[in-house]
């Protein structure tokens, strides 16, 4: 094979409870990517559409983690790289990790799949620490493996493929304002009390039991979020207007995806995830603030070839 186009999935991480351990990968928004084989050593990137976004292969995270790859392996040949941007960057659904994350699979299936999804995460992440500074996983890892996903540990890193049931849908509202993910990191606390760790990891436990049993209620008693939400939810507008709208519309939980300033909804079914929607841009219409909004199925594959 010398060349390879993919879809490259958009993703939901810091679920509710599961703060930079718990995302998931989303099945109807996402870039392409072409990747093809070149005779020359190293990496190019030779074309972005839909974003502005550069093209330089240290400054882009296609590259560094592409680069990751190929230093590992000590590869003599190359690769170009040409990728359609349709998530937009800082909007906290994975725009980064999509790049980096379909890199890595792009070359590995050109490769013969020299790599295994663990190992590819760990590239991809190469990628993430250029975006934001610190090499989280918990977008690439949903983006490679797809569906639900944990990441148990860090050091050293253990990813765990959750069960997806197969009516969840999520809506996904993107209010067009500016949330650097420096600040929103910034804001949060170094420490928590023991009281909000206890109501915390009982979630975390409730939610993963929840997605196994298929237990829609169980999961929507678990998308809580007692340390961050309170904390992050200041920097989004209207917050706990949509919060309450949506879950009077039906929503089993909502939360803020990734570090914002896009707020996510899980429901059981198409039919409550378009209720949730409708919902959102009711608020937001109000107000007046600009969005992008998304029902999606989860998205069980993760990247695949198109
Ligand atoms: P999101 O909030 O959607 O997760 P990130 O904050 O992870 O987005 O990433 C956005 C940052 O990564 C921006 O500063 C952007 O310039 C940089 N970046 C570099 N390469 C890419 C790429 N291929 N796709 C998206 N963002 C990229």
């Amino acid at each position: 094979m010398q060349e390879i186009k993919i879809f490259c999935p958009a993703t939901i991480a810091n679920i509710s409870c599961g703060f930079d351990v718990m995302g998931l990968a989303l099945a109807s928004i996402g870039d392409e990517m072409l990747i093809r084989k070149t005779d020359n050593r190293g990496l190019t990137i030779s074309k972005i559409t839909g974003q502005n976004l550069p093209l330089e292969t240290s400054r882009n995270v296609a590259g560094v983690a592409g680069l990751a790859l190929l230093k590992d392996l000590d590869y003599s040949g190359g690769f170009e790289i040409e990728i359609r941007k349709r998530i937009k960057a800082g909007s906290g659904i994975g725009s980064s990790a999509a790049s980096a994350a379909g890199a890595v699979w792009g070359i590995n299936e050109l490769l013969g799949q020299p790599y295994s999804s663990l190992d590819l995460v760990k590239f991809a992440m190469e990628g993430e620490a250029l975006a934001s500074g610190v090499a989280h996983a918990d977008n690439v890892a949903p983006a490679l493996f797809g569906g639900f996903t944990l990441v148990r540990s860090y050091d050293p890193l253990d990813v765990v493929g959750l069960n997806t049931p197969s009516e969840l849908f999520a809506t996904v509202i993107h209010p067009q304002i500016e949330v650097k993910t420096s600040d929103s990191r910034k804001i949060l606390k170094t420490s928590i009390t023991l009281k909000d760790g206890v109501k915390q990891w009982g979630n975390v436990g409730g939610l993963v039991a929840g997605l196994f049993l298929e237990d829609y209620d169980l999961i929507g008693r678990s998308l809580v979020d007692h340390i961050v939400e309170p904390i992050r939810s200041m920097l989004i507008p209207a917050y706990s207007e949509v919060k309450e709208a949506t879950l009077s519309a039906g929503a089993l939980g909502t939360g803020i995806s990734g570090s914002g300033p896009s707020i996510f909804s899980l429901s059981q079914g198409e039919k409550n995830a378009k209720k949730v929607a409708k919902a959102m841009q009711d608020i937001y219409n109000k107000i007046g603030v600009d969005y992008d909004i998304y029902v999606s199925k989860v998205n069980k594959k993760g990247i695949y070839a198109l």
